[in-house]
C-alpha cells in the first residue's frame, strides 16, 4: 500500500533515527514531499510511504509509540491566476476539466470542486502557477 502522511516531531523526536528505522525495520519506502523544522528542532515531515499493509501498519505503530503525531495527508491544488500567463497548457492536460479555457474569452480559470489531485497540470506550467499545497498545521 501507498499512503502520504503527516508526522509532527518534539525536538527530541527529531534528533533520532526515524527514517533510518522505517526503511530498514518496517522495509518501506519513504519518499520526503516537504519537510520544516523550525529553530528550537520542532517540525514536521510529509512524506509518502509505500510497502506492505502489515509493515505500512507496524511503521505507524512504531511513530506513534515514540510519540510523534501521524494525521493523514490532507493536499490540495491551488492555482495563482497572477503568475498565470493564460497559455492554456495546463487546460490540454486537466482530465476534469477542473482547469478550462472559456472558448469565448480564451480565459483560463480553475474550479477547485472538479480536481481530482491528479497532479498532470503542476509539471506543465511554464510559470509555477499551480501548487500542491499541503495542509499542515504548526509544529508540536
Ligand atoms: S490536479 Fe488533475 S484534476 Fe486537478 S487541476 Fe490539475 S490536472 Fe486537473
Ligand atoms: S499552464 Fe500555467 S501559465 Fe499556462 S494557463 Fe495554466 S496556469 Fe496559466
Amino acid at each position: 500500500m501507498k499512503n502520504k502522511i503527516v508526522c509532527y516531531f518534539s525536538a527530541a523526536q527529531s534528533e533520532q533515527p526515524i527514517i533510518y528505522r522505517l526503511v530498514k525495520n518496517y522495509d518501506l519506502i519513504v519518499n520526503i514531499l516537504k519537510a520544516d523544522i523550525n529553530p528550537l528542532k520542532q517540525g514536521y515531515l510529509v512524506m509518502e510511504l509505500e510497502g506492505s499493509k502489515e509493515k505500512y501498519k507496524e511503521g505507524l505503530v512504531f511513530l506513534k509509540n515514540l510519540g510523534v503525531i501521524v494525521e493523514p495527508l490532507s493536499e490540495k491544488v491551488v492555482w495563482h491566476d497572477d503568475l498565470c500567463i493564460q497559455c492554456g497548457a495546463c487546460a490540454s492536460f486537466c482530465p476534469t476539466e477542473a482547469l478550462a479555457i472559456d472558448r469565448e474569452t480564451m480565459l483560463v480559470s480553475f474550479d477547485d470542486t472538479k480536481c481530482v489531485l491528479c497532479s498532470m497540470c503542476l509539471e506543465c506550467c511554464p510559470t509555477r502557477a499551480i501548487i500542491l499545497h499541503f495542509d499542515v498545521r504548526e509544529a508540536v
